[in-house]
C-alpha cells in the first residue's frame, strides 16, 4: 500500500509502555506530570482535566512515556512505522466511512477512538490483553491494538503483509459501523438472550464477524476508489491473514478470555467471501440485510 502523503487521524490514544492501564490519564509521563503541574500554578486549572487531556496527547510526547518502573520507553523504528501506519488507516477509515454514510442514508457517521497500547490495558468491556489480538469495545466505542501484533503477523506472512494490517483494523471498525447502524447492539441482545457460549450465541456472533469482513471490503472499495491503494495480491493476502492469525488462534493463546465479539467468525472460505462481496459492491445496507436475515446455514 501506498500511504505517502495521506493524513493520520488525530482519534489515537497511545498508552504504550504503561502498565494495565492504571496510568491511562498518564500519556505523557513524567513530563505529562511537570507540564500539568505548571500549568496548574499558573492557570489554577483542574489537574485531573489537564491529565485527561495529556492522555489524549500521549502520542505527541512518545520520548517521554515511560514504564511501570519510571524508566523512558523507547520504541523501535519499525514500532514507530506501525503506529504511522494505523494512525493514516484509521484516517482512512474515517474519510471514507463518513461519506459513505452520507451517501447511503446511515445517519452521522461517528469516529471511533483508536487506543495504542502494550500488553494489557483497562477497557469500558473489561481488561483488554495482546494476547486477545485487535479488538473493539462498543463500551467506549474504541478500537484497541497492540502493535506487536502487527509484528507478529509480519514475522509470520514476511514483510509484505502492510494490507493485511489495513485489514484488521477496518474489520474492527467494521464493528464500529455495526454499533453506529444498532446491528451489534441487536445481535449481542439475542446472544446474551441464548446465553454467552451457546451454539446458538456463536452463529450469532459468526454474522457480527463475517459483516465486518463484509464492511471491512466496503472500505477497501472506496478507499481504492479514492486513493488507488489496492494492488494485485493484496485482498488474497488479506484473507490469508485472517486465515493465520485470526481471533481463534489467538484467543486460544488467551485461554478462556473472550471478548463478546470474537467468539466465532466462520470459516475461512466464509470470510473470504464475505469480504470480496463487501469490496465488490460497496452496498453496506446489502451486506446488513444479508448477515441479519440470512438462515445461518447460507451465510
Ligand atoms: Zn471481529
Amino acid at each position: 500500500m501506498d500511504l505517502d502523503g495521506r493524513r493520520e487521524s488525530t482519534n489515537v490514544e497511545d498508552r504504550r509502555g504503561m502498565s494495565g492501564g492504571a496510568k491511562a490519564g498518564l500519556g505523557g509521563g513524567i513530563m505529562g506530570i511537570i507540564i500539568a503541574l505548571v500549568a496548574m500554578f499558573m492557570g489554577g486549572g483542574d489537574l485531573g482535566s489537564i491529565l485527561g487531556q495529556m492522555g489524549q496527547m500521549g502520542g505527541i510526547t512518545m520520548q517521554e512515556s515511560t514504564d511501570q518502573n519510571g524508566q523512558p520507553v523507547e520504541f523501535s523504528q519499525e514500532e514507530q512505522e506501525l503506529a504511522t501506519f494505523s494512525k493514516k488507516i484509521l484516517g482512512g477509515t474515517e474519510d471514507v466511512w463518513s461519506k459513505i454514510f452520507q451517501e447511503q442514508g446511515l445517519g452521522e457517521y461517528k469516529d471511533p477512538k483508536m487506543v495504542l497500547y502494550s500488553g494489557s490495558t483497562s477497557t469500558a468491556c473489561g481488561q483488554g490483553q495482546a494476547a486477545m489480538g485487535p479488538f473493539y469495545c462498543s463500551g467506549d466505542q474504541s478500537l484497541y491494538l497492540d502493535l506487536s501484533f502487527f509484528m507478529t503477523m509480519k514475522q509470520q506472512l514476511g514483510a509484505d503483509g502492510d494490507f493485511s494490517y489495513a485489514y484488521v483494523i477496518a474489520h474492527e471498525v467494521g464493528h464500529h459501523v455495526e454499533y453506529l447502524t444498532g446491528v451489534l447492539q441487536q445481535i449481542h441482545s439475542k446472544m446474551a438472550r441464548y446465553g454467552q457460549g451457546s451454539a446458538q450465541a456463536n452463529k450469532e456472533s459468526v454474522r457480527i464477524e463475517l459483516l465486518a469482513d463484509y464492511l471491512a471490503g466496503c472500505w477497501a472499495h472506496y478507499d481504492n476508489a479514492r486513493f488507488g491503494s489496492v494492488q494485485d495480491g493484496d485482498l488474497e493476502e488479506a484473507i490469508d491473514c485472517a486465515q493465520k492469525i485470526g481471533d481463534d488462534y489467538l484467543q486460544k493463546r488467551a485461554q478462556g478470555y473472550a471478548m463478546p465479539e470474537s467468539f466465532t467468525h466462520g470459516t475461512s472460505q466464509q470470510r473470504m467471501r464475505w469480504f470480496k462481496a463487501g469490496y465488490q459492491t460497496g452496498d453496506v445496507k446489502r451486506g446488513i440485510n444479508s448477515a441479519m436475515q440470512l438462515d445461518y446455514s447460507q451465510l
